[in-house]
């Protein structure tokens, strides 16, 4: 948990997806004005106390994001699920901190204009205030992104040379050399972070890198190829930023995901936090190389997707969603998940219209997601 964070905040609302046990005992903990959940029928496991309301289904979740008392709004659901609300909470001036990726990778022509747009609203009255910027309106968590942001505090736009993106390169980056035949327990066996099976899965394929270049571009409004992804297998230097003047900058900070957590609910402020600070010295040594982009194919996939638009990079979520689901239920193996992400991005993401409105991305999530679940090309034997 944050230091004192009961201090500096009320939790006015709560939601889940399907974890009502979990939900249950946080609303217990936390006593919010709401709580909600997916299907209305989980809604009698949370046992709610008096003074806590509860909502269920596709409309609670804006519900709890545009309430009144709220301030910010952090995001943590999968897919394009969250989407709808971020839009609305940003409609509505409030902060959003997110560690979802789908918003930005599917959704960011329709994310970044409510975000800048908040900020120049505040430039015009004090251009030094820290809600000038729109990463203080639309706040990363992902740890890579968080380590950018940190670089980027007082710096200029306009001073960016390049992004660094650091990536552990995942359980497979020395072996073996036949990825086709590794094992899902092999594959969510990550060296350093301890995240849950979607992620893990995409660290492994090196896709999820490939997500956060694309998440990169729009929240820092960098171009593709101003973004280099460096294989760094400790996991110590988050990410960093090349200035134009030739200095990098770089965060570097233990594995811990409490760390950005806190950052993105506490900007401007750091306060103290249970995570330790690095020790450079028992650290040793710090490794950096290319990434191997033979063996791990889903990287420029995923690249490309975003070269191309939000239609294609939306149509390679939902498509990576369905093919590690697969790898993990063993009907596709380890090299079928980048075949497929490949598939779905030239058969669903090429098309004129790589700007499209919330209906459309909706519609084209569910279509992606119906060809693949069906699809027995990939399948293994
Ligand atoms: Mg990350």
């Amino acid at each position: 948990m944050l230091g004192r964070a009961e201090d500096a905040f009320r939790i006015v609302g709560l939601a889940a997806g399907s974890r009502a046990d979990v939900l249950a005992a946080q609303i217990r903990a936390l006593r919010p004005a709401v709580a909600a959940v997916a299907n209305i029928a989980d809604l009698a496991l949370l046992d709610l106390p008096a003074g806590t309301r509860g909502l269920a289904g596709d409309d609670a979740l804006v519900e709890i994001a545009t309430h009144p008392d709220v301030d910010l709004v952090l995001v943590a659901t999968g897919g394009i699920v969250g989407l709808r609300p971020v839009l609305a909470a940003l409609a509505a001036g409030k902060v959003v901190a997110t560690a979802n990726k789908e918003t930005l990778v599917a959704a960011g022509h329709l994310v970044m204009p409510l975000a800048r747009g908040l900020a120049s609203s505040v430039a015009q009255r004090d251009p030094g205030d820290p809600y000038a910027s729109p990463l203080a309106w639309l706040r990363p968590i992902d740890s890579e992104h968080s380590a950018i942001w940190q670089c980027l505090v007082g710096e200029r736009p306009d001073s960016i040379a390049r992004l660094v993106l650091t990536a552990s390169g995942g359980p497979f980056l020395d072996a073996p050399s036949d990825l086709s035949s590794v094992t899902v327990a092999a594959a969510l066996r990550h060296p350093t972070w301890t995240m849950g099976d979607k992620i893990t899965i995409d660290s492994a394929t090196l896709a999820n890198k490939g997500l956060e270049v694309i998440e990169a571009r729009w929240l820092y409004d960098v171009d593709d190829d101003a973004i280099d992804v460096v294989i760094h297998p400790q996991s110590v230097v988050h990410s960093a930023v090349v200035f134009r003047d030739g200095s990098l900058k770089a965060q570097l900070g233990t594995p811990d995901m409490r760390l950005p957590i806190q950052y993105a609910l506490t900007h401007p402020d750091r306060r103290p936090s249970p995570s330790a600070a690095v020790d450079l010295v028992a650290a040793g040594r710090l490794d950096f190389r290319a990434p191997d982009l033979a063996r791990f194919p889903a990287l420029e996939i995923a690249r490309g997707a975003g070269r191309i638009g939000s239609r294609a990079s939306a149509a390679l979520i939902a498509a990576d969603d369905v093919a590690v689901a697969r790898f993990l239920a063993g009907t596709i193996d380890f090299t079928g998940i980048p075949r497929l992400l490949e598939s779905a991005v030239r058969r669903f993401g090429e098309g004129a219209d790589q700007t499209p409105d919330l209906e459309t991305l909706s519609a084209l999530d569910g279509e992606v997601r119906a060809t693949y679940t069906n699809d027995t090309t990939w399948s293994v034997a």
